[in-house]
């Protein structure tokens, strides 16, 4: 077996001395390397923007007299020639925090999910989920943490969101070319396609796998999109989460019994097992079907298994937590439980979920059964798990359910922008990437001059504001778009007015739509003179989600009105992108879920390392970082029942608005107009949020408590 490496320049002719632009494009590693970007956009930001920032379609359509003349400027070479010289440090770097701790330590970690958020360009994500994972294999990367992850490749990936002028959220399906993308994929010695096959009730299903290079991370994902598959079979890995229930079965075991298969034809032996989520439960059975296989009797495999598998639960919401009818376990996995020497009813009782309108086969339950290491993503979410989950461990009380957590992270490089990099590199110290869970090193926060740190503040929130009328205009100029929806996607955006950005899926929990429900009041408050406030939206709901998108509707609706003066705006087609101008830009990042249905929540985590504060209900996340001093808080730290919850908590966020947050940006400006108490906040939101909420803090802690300990 060997990896076929398409290079860039079978394609196009790059110039010898920037040769290696084409094998940059093959590797992540420039997606949160700002001065890798440079390489690309300081050549043409047009096109670079055009081709929504993909390194590979820039170097195909890019005129081959720009490489040329690129290749013979001094200036861009000095760029060029430094970016490879951090590029192979990375790359053979020796001395990471993963070989430092754990010298001796020589297996593999596998990590499954079913989405991984690496980039824009790779739409194979639908929410923070997938962030999380994209997040967690870049942090591995960084760290030399000796991590593979396993996924799908689907053809379509997530929709597109497009906005009605009615507000209904449109999903448009636009196949991904794989071919513009840095994947190769991967192929026998004799040149044909490496395949794995899975046992289907109509015959073998056959995946090719597909490699993705995250620094020194590889990915490997599966598409079922091949000749040798039925046509119904093709569109397997078309979209995420398909709704038809014999499609999203036959997913999940693609993910988790293929993913074995995958992981060992190409010669892996991994010694951990995470399961982020529990849509790869599958993979469990066919471990132990390996060693049924080899002579060992089911109990004891299953056993065996255990003791090397993590398993991440990620929300108390019912619709995350899969589920499949028995009729279903039967139709697809009925070859199965032979080969594992078990009979039907011994392979249902190890998920069988008694409901009170019947039984169903739990993902999540086989999961947590057969996982040594199990956590939820928040201390709030892991109490709330441990009652939910309280029954598969009737034996013991509640406080005492094996389920611990860790709470989630971000990779900071991502997400920070390119001028809050250079002042941290300014003022902390030249090798500040490598401190970056370290408190000692945020503390020296204060040394940045409050002025210096607000000019950068408000160049990112000019950036966002042009992003959003630029994308308005283009949208505009497309035709097919009314005037009102030129308004509400940020033409009157003023970059100079306090920002509150809210922006995540569009799920009812986490009610997108509270700051409006005495919309009179909100007009007073974003209308003030002289302390005017400005509102952005964004997000998509699931297609099938239809009280998602009504809520859509109801924000799109408000944001049309005129009484809010553009000052109310919803942006289309949340992604990644958008997220970066978003958690970059903002001053205030608000988050309004229904407590305790936020497991963690990330995206704050994101706009804190960019000096956004965060006013949030005091749920996942939020309530381990709040101090008082660092962010606002929505609502009490307390149980409410439901109707009570949605009047307290838009009470004390119309309060928080008026009496503490808009006077604080807006009064006590120096002779620079540099408001020094906003900037306090901002300073301690900076020192006491980044380092704890960092991938860093996050995947050290999965391996000390969960990976190096199922890998004994
Ligand atoms: C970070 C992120 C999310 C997750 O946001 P939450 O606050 O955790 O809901 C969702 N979508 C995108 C595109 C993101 O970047």
């Amino acid at each position: 077996m060997t990896t076929f490496k398409t290079t860039i320049t079978n394609k196009i002719e790059l110039p010898q001395r920037i040769k290696r632009l084409g094998e940059l494009s093959y590797n992540l590693w420039w997606v949160w390397n700002p001065t890798a970007q440079r390489l690309f956009n300081k050549i043409d930001n047009n096109l670079w923007e055009s081709v929504n920032h993909n390194p590979f379609r820039f170097l195909k359509e890019i005129p081959q007299a720009t490489l040329i003349s690129a290749s013979k400027d001094p200036i861009y070479l000095e760029v060029y020639d430094r970016v490879f010289v951090l590029y192979d440090a990375y790359m053979a770097r020796k001395d990471t925090w993963f070989a430092t701790q754990y010298p001796k330590e020589t297996g593999t970690i596998a990590y499954f999910s079913m989405e991984f958020g690496l980039h824009e360009t790779l739409p194979i994500y639908s929410g923070g989920l997938g962030v999380l994972s994209g997040d967690h294999l870049k942090e591995s990367s960084d760290i030399g943490l000796p991590l593979v992850g396993v996924g799908l490749l689907y053809t379509e990936g997530y929709f597109s969101q497009k906005i009605s002028e009615d507000g209904w959220q449109e999903a448009i399906n636009n196949p991904i070319d794989f071919s513009n993308l840095p994947l190769n994929v991967v192929l026998n010695k004799d040149g044909s396609e490496l395949m794995i096959e899975v046992d289907f009730p109509d015959g073998l299903v056959k995946a090719r796998i597909w490699e993705l290079r995250i620094g020194r991370t590889p990915l490997y994902l599966m598409d079922t999109n091949i000749e040798a598959n039925n046509p119904y079979i093709r569109q397997l890995t078309t979209r995420l989460y398909w709704s038809d229930i014999n499609l999203r079965i036959m997913q999940e075991v693609l993910l988790g019994v293929g993913g074995v298969r995958a992981l060992r034809a190409l010669g892996f032996d991994p010694s951990a097992w995470h399961m982020n989520e529990g849509h790869a439960a599958f993979m469990t059975l066919e471990r132990a079907r390996e060693l049924v296989v080899k002579g060992k009797k089911f109990e004891d495999a299953i056993d065996l298994c255990k003791s090397s598998n993590i398993f991440t639960t990620h929300t108390p919401v019912p619709a995350g937590n899969d589920e499949f009818p028995l009729w279903l376990i039967d139709k697809y996995l009925s070859k199965f439980w032979p080969q594992l020497n078990i009979s039907r009813e011994q392979f249902i009782d190890l998920a069988k979920h008694q409901q009170n309108w019947g039984e169903t086969f739990s993902m999540p339950i086989l999961a947590l059964r057969y996982s040594e290491g199990r956590n939820a993503v928040s201390e709030l979410h892991g109490a709330v798990s441990r009652k939910m989950w309280n029954s598969l461990w009737p034996e013991k009380s509640e406080k005492d359910v094996p389920i611990t957590h860790v709470t989630n992270g971000v990779h900071t490089a991502t997400w920070l922008a390119r001028r809050m990099r250079v002042l941290y590199e300014k003022y902390f110290s030249p090798d500040w990437q490598d401190h970056l869970d370290d408190p000692e090193m945020w503390s020296k926060i204060d040394l940045i001059p409050n002025n210096e740190l607000w000019a950068v503040r408000n160049h990112l929130k000019r950036k966002l504001s042009f992003y959003a009328q630029e994308r308005g205009r283009l949208r505009w100029m497309k035709g097919s778009y009314h005037p009102v929806q030129v308004i509400a996607s940020g033409a009157m955006l003023d970059p100079y007015v306090l920002t509150i950005g809210f922006a995540r899926r569009f799920a009812t929990y986490k009610r997108a739509s509270l700051a409006m429900n005495d919309f009179e009041r909100l007009l007073d408050i974003i209308n003030q003179p002289n302390r005017p406030v400005q509102i952005l939206f964004s997000g998509k709901a699931h297609p099938a989600d239809e009280p998602g998108k009504m809520l859509i509707q109801e924000v799109y609706r408000a944001v049309k009105k005129a009484e809010n003066g553009g000052r109310i705006v919803f942006l289309e087609d949340y992604d990644m992108n958008i997220a970066r101008y978003l958690v970059q830009g903002v001053d205030i990042w608000m988050n309004t879920p229904k407590r305790p249905n936020e497991a963690s929540g990330t995206s704050g985590m994101k706009a804190a390392a960019n000096g956004a504060l965060n006013f949030s209900v005091l749920d996942g996340w939020w309530r381990e970082a709040y101090n008082g001093k660092n962010g606002w808080a929505i609502g009490p730290d307390a149980e409410l029942s439901d109707s009570e919850q949605d009047i307290v908590d838009r009470e004390s966020l119309y309060q928080t608005l008026e009496n503490e947050i808009i006077p604080l940006y807006y009064s006590n400006r120096d002779a620079g107009d540099v408001p020094n108490n906003w900037l306090e906040r901002v300073k301690e939101s900076l020192k006491t949020v980044t380092p704890q909420f960092s991938m860093r803090r996050m995947v050290k802690e999965y391996t000390k408590r969960l990976y190096i300990p199922a890998m004994k």
